[in-house]
């Protein structure tokens, strides 16, 4: 398949692929749209088994961003790169110094900043040639870790699912499993503890987990035992795809609440749990904290400000009365709440190119 027929295209602006002899970075950049502002998301270092793989990844995460950043309601189009070789064995400054000049010849169209296998010390790296990196630890416009403000996120819309469903405005009585307690999970296990919640958790990293599980009060279960827990609420925080064909079944849950990312495994499994009445909050709405925790940065560099606390607390505000449009929609519709989500977004980034096209015919 060509890389215009590939259902994962799906209209990008621009792919540009990168390669420096000298470091043997290998890099594509996806940028899917500009329509909202520049494209900012992410920088996977993965080693991809071929670079069509690596091209497919590439394209279907950029697309996303599009969509991530429209419900967030930010000033950013979607993008987003990915380095091929391992992250383990094949990084070094020069690596990043190449990928940050490769960048730059963007002009600014597209901003990364870390995702898998790339560390704010590498997009530090990469800052030393370009300005178009974000989520630097250092200097007044830095956002440093965006893992609380994801936590606060989805601890927030844990708190609109229970108002819906239970008309409650706390978490008492409730029963939440939770998968995956790491940077996000982690925060995100004290808050809904702190609200109430009855937890019962699982991660791979079982001293971590005897640690939270500790300081929350929280049942231990074995990581595939999670999905067989009789809670009220799911919150995966760990892998993408965990609501699959295999799951389902097993899940007695009557919400998912998780910061996890690309949560169903397919649009069927949304629709499926539309149709068993499994209040489902989309995973890139309830965790925008993150992406709007790194706009902040990139505000913060365009006004020559620094990073602002109010501002990202305003954003997250406007996400959750995003989450509760995305709620209401799909009850008065009787639409899965997926689909509700991402006409929203279509119809912002739609509005927006309309209105880019306007101001250039008019410049
Ligand atoms: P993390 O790596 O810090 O934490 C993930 C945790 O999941 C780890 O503790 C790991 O041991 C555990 N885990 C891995 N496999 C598991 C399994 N099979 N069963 C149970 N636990 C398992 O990652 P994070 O930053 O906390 O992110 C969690 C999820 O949220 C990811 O899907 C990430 O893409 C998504 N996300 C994170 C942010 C952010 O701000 N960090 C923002 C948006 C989305």
């Amino acid at each position: 398949m060509t890389l215009f027929d590939s259902p994962s295209f799906a209209n990008h602006e621009g792919v540009h692929a990168f390669f420096d002899e000298k470091t043997g970075l290998k890099a594509i950049v996806a940028v899917h749209s500009t329509a909202r502002g520049p494209a900012v998301g992410g920088c996977r270092m993965w080693n991809y088994g071929s670079s069509a793989e690596a091209l497919e990844d590439v394209l279907r995460l950029s697309r996303g961003m599009s969509y991530k950043n429209a419900v967030a309601d930010l000033e950013m189009g979607g993008g987003k790169s990915v380095i091929i070789g391992d992250s383990k064995t094949q990084k070094t400054p020069e690596l990043f110094h190449a990928f940050g000049r490769a960048l730059d010849t963007l002009g600014g169209c597209y901003y990364s900043a870390e995702d898998v296998g790339v560390s704010v010390a590498d997009i530090a790296e990469a800052r030393k040639v370009t300005p178009y990196v974000l989520g630097l630890s250092e200097g007044p416009e830095a956002s440093g870790d965006p893992s609380p403000v994801t936590a606060e996120g989805v601890f927030r819309s844990t708190l609109v699912a229970a108002r819906r469903l239970w008309n409650q405005d706390d978490l008492t009585g409730l029963t939440i499993s939770l998968q995956g307690i790491g940077h996000v999970g982690g925060y995100l296990a004290d808050k809904l503890h702190a609200a109430g919640a009855k937890l019962v958790m699982t991660d791979v990293n079982t001293e971590l987990l005897e640690e939270v599980a500790a300081r929350t009060n929280a049942q231990i279960v074995a990581p595939d035992a999670i999905y067989d827990v009789k809670a009220d609420i799911y919150a995966p925080c760990a892998l993408g795809a965990t609501l699959n064909p295999q799951t389902l079944d097993r899940l007695t849950v009557k919400a998912v609440v998780g910061a996890a990312n690309n949560q169903l495994a397919t649009a069927d499994i949304g629709q499926a749990l539309f149709q068993r009445g499994v209040l489902y909050a989309p995973d890139y709405v309830v965790n925008g904290g993150g992406i709007i925790n790194v706009a902040s940065e990139l505000k913060a560099r365009e006004s020559g400000g620094a990073y602002d606390p109010a501002w990202v607390e305003a954003k997250l505000s406007r996400l959750m009365e995003t989450l509760e449009e995305v709620l209401e929609r799909a009850a008065s519709e009787k639409r899965p709440t997926h689909e509700i989500a991402d006409a929203i977004a279509e119809a912002r980034i739609a509005a927006a190119a309309d209105a880019k096209a306007e101001r250039l015919k008019a410049a």
